[in-house]
């Protein structure tokens, strides 16, 4: 409790309302008693001259027996006692006593001052009358002669029943002072501490987030100012937290966007922050990642040394690493932060690839092209040498120059039809098409072809099937692509069935046949510009066809895929959009 201002300000108030009423308090007594004291002694003084007065002539004619009813007398008629003391100090009279019983008062000190200096007081307890006394004493004298001393004492009973009135006044009013001020002062105190509370009050809100908390004070005092204050800063606070929180946003959505994985590691290796990229790259979500070790996240020991080795340097590392089993490419930089690192990562993986598919690409089209190149120099050269006018081989040898004329013009027609449909230069005629009829006219088109291979070709389209949304010679190329191949890889008496079949918002058409298959480690490339799976079998063909199929079915926002069993055969299917109902 006391640890509040309110309450230490209260305390404060009323201790020293207290010790200044106690000290006034004290002061008025002593000053209010000393008065009375003044009072009584003045007043005794004159009682005791008078006394003195009126004994001198009976001391005067010695009627030394007269003495004592006199004091008796004059003691009845003030009200006070009256002792009549003799130049040797005997007591002649006395009011209250017998003389004869009292002892030498030469000693007493109100009467050995009355004798040294002409008046004398004292203050002290009467044994006889046992109570507290005034004594005043005077000398009594007349023309230089001195009779005795003149005596007269007070209780002073009345006069401390007065001060302790007065005592019990000064306390009662001290108690009630005292209540009003520990009021006023609570009520200072707390009008004091009211505005310091409701600043805390605000300041609470604010750190909890409510920056648009205000505070009302219409005070001009510093309490006003330091509201004013508060606001201002409040204000300002805002404005930072907004700007602060705008730039936050900015370089999130930067870092969301950009492909890269981005990572914040502290002191403690830590992970703090990532972008969507990283999370990506490490296949885990946000909520798991942040508070993981960058070991436990990267599950890799070379990215790890590459942020320890900035860690230990403090200067920028760089590394490529290749991740296992994932073999992600990665290219790593680590630059030391104020306090930890950033660790940019940028997946190569793509970029190798595409790499590797543009040398496989030239190193095929240099070999395809070399293979027919290098027969028709053969047979020309031949046939230069004199085979021209061997009647039995010369037309063989034009025929076969001719059938690779024939390749090599089929090659280059496919390379810039699919170069054409890479570019974009092809538009798509898109329309609703009935691919039905799409299939069974390339099925009759390759129908002799299929014969003379002795296979079986079956078509199996769905009733009331819907139409699809293509360009109609575009599918029937990539039917045509796909029978083909069929065709080629499936040795006599195999069979290929041709399948449509309406599913959601896509129809869906396979090619199954019963030939080669594809090794599954080819399967995945077969798509790409002259990959050929079984180069010694598939020597008659490009390697283009199945590019092709994928450009054309991509532009049309479907899917192709091929699955396939080594010696059993393969299936071949892609998707095209539906026509929308509305
Ligand atoms: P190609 O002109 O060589 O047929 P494609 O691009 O059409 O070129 O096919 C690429 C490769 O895919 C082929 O060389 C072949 O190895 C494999 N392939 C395609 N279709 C089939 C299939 N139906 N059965 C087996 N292998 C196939």
């Amino acid at each position: 409790m006391f640890r509040s201002i309110r309450w230490r300000i209260a305390t404060t108030f009323v201790i020293l309302i207290l010790a200044c009423m106690g000290g006034l308090s004290a002061y008025l007594l002593h000053f209010v008693k000393g008065n009375y004291l003044d009072d009584l002694r003045t007043q005794l003084t004159c009682q005791a001259q008078l006394v003195g007065d009126i004994t001198q002539p009976y001391l005067d004619r010695s009627q030394i027996e007269d003495i004592d009813p006199l004091a008796v007398n004059m003691g009845n008629s003030i009200h006070a006692r009256i002792t009549i003391i003799g130049r040797d100090g005997v007591v002649l009279g006395d009011s209250e006593k017998d003389p004869r019983t009292m002892d030498n008062h030469r000693g007493r000190p109100e009467v050995a001052t009355a004798l040294s200096s002409g008046t004398g007081s004292s203050i002290r307890h009467s044994a006889a009358l046992d109570c507290d006394m005034m004594y005043v004493a005077v000398p009594i004298t007349v023309d230089d002669n001195f009779y005795g001393v003149a005596r007269v004492a007070l209780p002073l009973v009345g006069i401390n029943q007065s001060l302790g009135h007065i005592n019990r006044m000064i306390i009662g009013g001290i108690g009630i002072t005292a209540l009003i001020a520990i009021l006023v002062a609570l009520q200072i105190s707390r009008s004091t501490t009211q505005p310091l509370k409701q600043l805390s009050r605000m300041s609470r809100r604010i750190a909890s987030g409510e920056l648009d908390q205000r505070i009302q004070l219409t005070s001009r005092d510093e309490v006003g100012e330091l509201a004013e204050e508060f606001n201002l800063m409040s204000v300002k606070l805002k404005e930072s937290v907004t700007l602060l929180t705008r730039e936050r946003d900015r370089i999130e959505a930067v870092l969301s966007t950009i492909g890269d994985g981005i990572l914040i590691v502290d002191e403690q290796n830590r992970v703090t922050m990532v972008n969507r990229a990283a999370e990506k790259l490490f296949e885990l979500p946000m909520d798991k990642v942040l508070g993981l070790s960058f070991i436990e996240l990267a599950r890799d020991h070379e990215l790890d040394d590459i942020l320890q080795r900035c860690r230990s340097t403090g200067k920028q590392q760089t590394g490529l690493v290749e991740t296992t089993p994932e073999k992600h490419s990665l290219r790593v930089v680590a630059t030391p932060l104020g306090s930890g690192s950033l660790v940019h990562i940028q997946d190569l993986t793509q970029l190798r690839h595409l790499e590797t598919v543009r040398r496989d690409f030239v190193a095929n089209i240099s070999h395809e092209l070399r293979t027919p190149i290098a027969s028709l120099k053969v047979l020309a050269e031949t046939l230069q040498q004199g085979a021209i006018n061997d009647k039995a081989v010369a037309p063989d040898f034009l025929d076969r120059i001719n059938m690779e004329t024939d390749r090599l013009a089929q090659m280059v027609n496919e390379l810039s039809e699919l170069s054409r449909i890479e570019s974009g230069e092809v538009p798509l005629k898109l329309e609703p098409i009935d691919l039905a009829g799409v299939v069974k006219r390339a099925a009759e088109r390759l129908r002799t072809q299929a014969e003379r291979g002795q296979l079986h070709l079956e078509v199996i389209t769905p009733p009331n099937l819907s139409k699809a949304l293509a360009d109609e010679e575009q599918v029937e190329q990539v039917v045509i692509n796909l029978l083909h191949n069929a065709i080629k890889f499936t040795p006599p008496q195999g069979s290929i069935t041709i399948s449509i079949r309406a599913e959601d918002n896509f129809i869906r058409l396979s090619v199954a046949d019963t030939g080669c298959g594809i090794p599954a480690d080819d399967l995945p490339r077969i798509f790409e510009r002259f990959y050929k799976a079984d180069k010694a079998r598939a020597g008659g063909g490009t390697g283009l066809g199945l590019a092709i199929a994928r450009h054309i079915v991509d532009a049309h926002h479907g899917k192709i895929w091929a699955e396939s069993e080594e010696g059993k055969g393969s299936i071949f299917t892609f998707t095209l959009p539906v026509v929308s109902k509305s």
